[in-house]
């Protein structure tokens, strides 16, 4: 049995590396990367929209983080889009890295894009990719605070005019009960939730040992109070919860769960975008 198993192995396998080279059907072929800025414009003609109906797009912004990196929100989606790529059958477009940031746009090297100009710039990304041919146009967000509102309306309105059916995501809120779960509370910007995910892809940029739980204050949003700049860059979503530990095995794990999550919200909606056969 096991002899024979092994004469048959190289043939079918010479049979696949053949068909992966015969020109007719190289468009039968695994992409070489699944990444916009990787691909060239002959094997991108090949693959959308014929074979690959689906962009991720990760959005984020520069903005302080607790002890992460300034990037966090960058950092996050596109590693993010990297790993579920395969999975949904979906191109990875380049991050945008500026955002409207906010109330935290005041720390050190945080930046902030003017509302009115990041409406505009993404609403011309978005329809970019519509006329490329995608059909599912999947926004992962890495950052709220007022980004949130324009990429919800933003994705609505190019998906309404270019007949492209659109998801907005924020993964720390479709995933605030796994937060709940592997960590046993709530949690924050830059809190336990975010620093694990950041810590879980680039652990040499967290620097837990600049870390004091001082620098944490609780959200104000319903404590009366509201203070430009916001005083501190971890920003605990209930007061006494969230407070970042830097555990890497509980990284990793939330890490893949919250990947998890993420990949069942997209396959989801598209099968169901899908099934109603909207814009077919
Ligand atoms: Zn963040």
């Amino acid at each position: 049995m096991i002899e024979r198993a092994t004469a048959v192995l190289p043939a079918a396998f010479l049979s696949v590396l053949l068909c992966a080279s015969a020109s007719p059907l190289r468009a039968q072929a695994p992409p070489t990367t699944r990444e916009m800025n990787l691909l060239g414009w002959q094997e991108f003609a090949e693959l959308v929209p014929e074979r690959i109906e689906t962009v991720l797009v990760p959005t984020g912004t520069l903005e302080a983080h607790g002890v992460l990196p300034n990037g966090a929100d960058n950092l996050a989606p596109e590693a993010m889009a990297r790993d579920l790529a395969e999975k949904l059958d979906a191109l990875v477009a380049p991050t945008l890295n500026y955002g409207v940031t906010g109330s935290l746009d005041a720390f050190p090297g945080s930046f902030s894009i003017d509302a009115e100009a990041y409406e505009a710039f993404v609403a011309s990304i978005l329809t970019g990719l519509a006329g490329n041919g995608f059909k599912n146009l999947i926004v992962l967000n890495g950052h709220g605070g007022p980004q949130t509102a324009i990429l919800e309306r933003v994705a609505e309105r190019v998906g309404r005019e270019q007949r492209v059916r659109t998801l907005v995501a924020n993964w720390w809120t479709v995933a605030s009960d796994i937060t709940h779960e592997v960590f046993g509370q709530d949690g924050g910007h830059a809190g336990n939730n975010e620093s694990a995910y950041v810590q879980a892809i680039v652990p040499k940029h967290v620097h837990a040992e600049r870390y004091a739980p001082d620098m944490a204050t609780p959200s104000s949003a319903a404590a009366g109070w509201r203070a430009y700049p916001f005083p501190s860059s971890i920003i605990l979503y209930q007061p006494g919860q969230g407070y970042p530990d830097f555990d890497r095995e509980k990284a990793a794990v939330y890490f893949r769960r919250v990947n998890e999550r993420m990949a069942t919200l997209v396959a989801t909606t598209i099968e169901k975008w899908d099934r109603a056969q909207i814009f077919r």
